[in-house]
């Protein structure tokens, strides 16, 4: 099968958490489309990787243009100085708010702090993207389009998920309500829901505290516990994505073949949210 190509020479792309797993592959793939694209990130390198090349690098090697923006998303702060700082290249066209992280416990034992910080990071930074992203978009005569990282758990309850999947489940909506305001301005709005992606996503971000219980234990755990097994039993195609897969999706949904297309959740699941 051959692979569609984009055109985005000309555009300028901000991605957020565009230094590892699927930030970095949607950020490269729209560079070899020609955009300009901004790395916002609290790390220039992967997760997972001190010694890789960090993303901007990879992209100028391909002969694209792009550059690191430190950036925490759970600052508005630091957000709109991202948008701000899209400027120099004619401003944001499109506006990727992928930056997130995920954090397990049951309801009962979840920590305040543990909470808190999901929310900072998954809800307040996407909303603080939107909004910074939508007002510098909103002063200019040509808009641009907003593409937002939501998940398999916007919609799909799973145990020990409570501030993972409510975070995404306020993604879902952050999404479909700018697009109800913002489609008679011609911004578009939309999410990619990634299903279980190949990523070090949860297991390796040093920022992540580690403690999600404020010392709360639960002594008898009459709770079903979530296993890998589950999850992978549960994906029709029987294994997990990787993030190039997942890349054409955020390209699909800010490009003109999807021109009339918004407020929409794209599932890039193996199949998951059919069961
Ligand atoms: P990842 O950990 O590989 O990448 C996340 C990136 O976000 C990292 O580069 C990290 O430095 C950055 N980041 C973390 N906190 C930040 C902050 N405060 N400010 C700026 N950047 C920050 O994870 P990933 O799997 O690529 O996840 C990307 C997005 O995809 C997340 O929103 C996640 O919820 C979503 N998602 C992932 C999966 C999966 O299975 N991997 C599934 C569904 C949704």
């Amino acid at each position: 099968m051959g692979e569609l190509q984009y055109d985005f020479s000309g555009e300028t792309v901000v991605v957020t958490g565009g230094a590892s797993g699927i930030g970095r592959a949607v950020a490269r793939r729209f560079g070899d489309a020609g955009a300009t694209v901004l790395i916002a990130d609290i790390r220039e390198h992967p997760v997972d990787g001190a010694e890789s090349t960090p993303t901007h690098e990879l992209i100028e090697d391909n002969g694209g243009r792009a550059i690191f923006v430190e950036t925490d998303v759970s600052d508005p702060d630091d957000v709109a100085a991202v948008v701000e700082a899209s400027r120099e290249f004619g401003g944001v066209d499109v506006m990727v708010n992928n930056a997130g992280i995920y954090r397990e416990a049951s309801l009962i034992e979840t920590g305040t702090a543990a909470f808190d910080q999901v929310f900072a990071i998954n809800v307040r930074g996407v909303f603080a993207g939107c909004r910074a992203a939508a007002r510098q978009m909103l002063a200019r005569d040509d808009p641009g389009c907003i593409v937002n990282t939501a998940s398999i758990s916007s919609e799909y309850a799973q145990v020990g998920h409570t501030m993972y999947d409510a975070s995404k489940g306020a993604v879902m909506m952050i999404t479909r309500v700018g697009a109800l305001e913002l489609a008679k301005h011609d911004i578009r709005v939309n999410a990619v829901a990634p299903g279980v992606i190949e990523t070090t996503f949860g297991t390796d971000n040093p920022e992540i505290e580690q403690t999600n219980t404020d010392g709360f234990i639960l002594e008898s755990a009459d709770i079903p516990e979530i296993g890998e097994q589950k999850v992978s039993a549960d994906i029709p195609m029987d294994r997990m994505g990787t993030p190039d897969e997942l890349a054409g999706s955020y390209l699909f949904l800010a490009s003109e073949a999807a021109s009339y297309v918004t407020g929409h959740l794209l599932y890039a699941d193996g199949g998951y949210s059919i069961l």
